[in-house]
């Protein structure tokens, strides 16, 4: 079966301290989106990569391309106001019988994630890599007012997720809501199940200044 991958990026990250957009931020003397789609092509060469930017940033990413000489092949979309959008613009492209939406600043995922993810989609439809949670948790009720809630019932989402074309495609069908956070919540919306699936704890989403410190280490320990 045909694979894609579906690869979104945002714009510049306020909590980073960088004014350049986190997927161009360096690692390791290259940008983190470089690593992300170098992932999924040692994963399988022929997957169709398909790299959603906001409109103002795909010049830029043609620039370091020729500058880093970074020579995987890949599709460009133009993104859209929310990820909604940005995903819907890079379905426009999508050739493969099962499609991974994966975000831009997420390298470390491992080979076997994204292999299980693929086949739990292949059999049921829709599926996610998830986490469990390791420290305390608790809700915030109101002012002054706090609830402890049992961890165990608890998951961090990760991505690659990970569906059947009809699915994902009928899925983006439904009209935008804001709850929409990520893929999975739009399949539920149209009553689709999302198999859950365990993901790597590397996989982290590089979004704080500490973030990329540690994906210099995990990068050092690969290499
Ligand atoms: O906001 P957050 O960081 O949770 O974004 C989740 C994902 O959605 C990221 O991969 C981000 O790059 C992507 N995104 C997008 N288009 C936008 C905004 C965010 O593809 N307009």
């Amino acid at each position: 079966m045909e694979q894609t991958v579906i690869i979104t990026a945002g714009g510049i990250g306020k909590r980073m301290g960088y004014d350049i957009p986190k997927q161009f931020i360096p690692i390791n003397g290259r940008p983190i989106l470089m690593h992300t789609i170098k992932k999924f092509y040692q994963f399988n060469e022929k997957i169709q990569i398909i790299v959603v930017l906001p409109k103002d940033q795909i010049a830029i990413w043609e620039n370091l391309c020729q500058e880093y000489e970074f020579d995987l092949k890949h599709e460009v979309a133009a993104g859209g106001k929310e990820r909604f959008h940005s995903v819907k613009s890079g379905l426009n492209l999508a050739k493969g019988d099962l499609i991974a939406v994966h975000d831009a600043v997420r390298p470390f995922v491992s080979s076997s994630v994204i292999n299980t993810c693929f086949e739990s989609a292949k059999k049921d439809g829709a599926a996610i890599p998830v986490v469990p949670v390791t420290e305390s948790l608790r809700q915030l009720v109101e002012d002054d007012v706090s609830l402890a809630l049992d961890r165990s019932k608890f998951r961090l989402v990760q991505t690659p997720q990970c569906f059947k074309r009809s699915v994902l495609f009928s899925a983006y069908e439904t009209p935008y809501k804001s709850q929409f956070t990520d893929d999975a919540s739009v399949v539920e919306a149209s009553n689709y199940k999302v198999q859950l699936i365990e993901g790597n704890p590397e996989n982290i989403k590089i979004t704080r200044p500490m973030d990329l410190k540690l994906a210099e280490l995990f990068l050092n320990a690969n290499e």
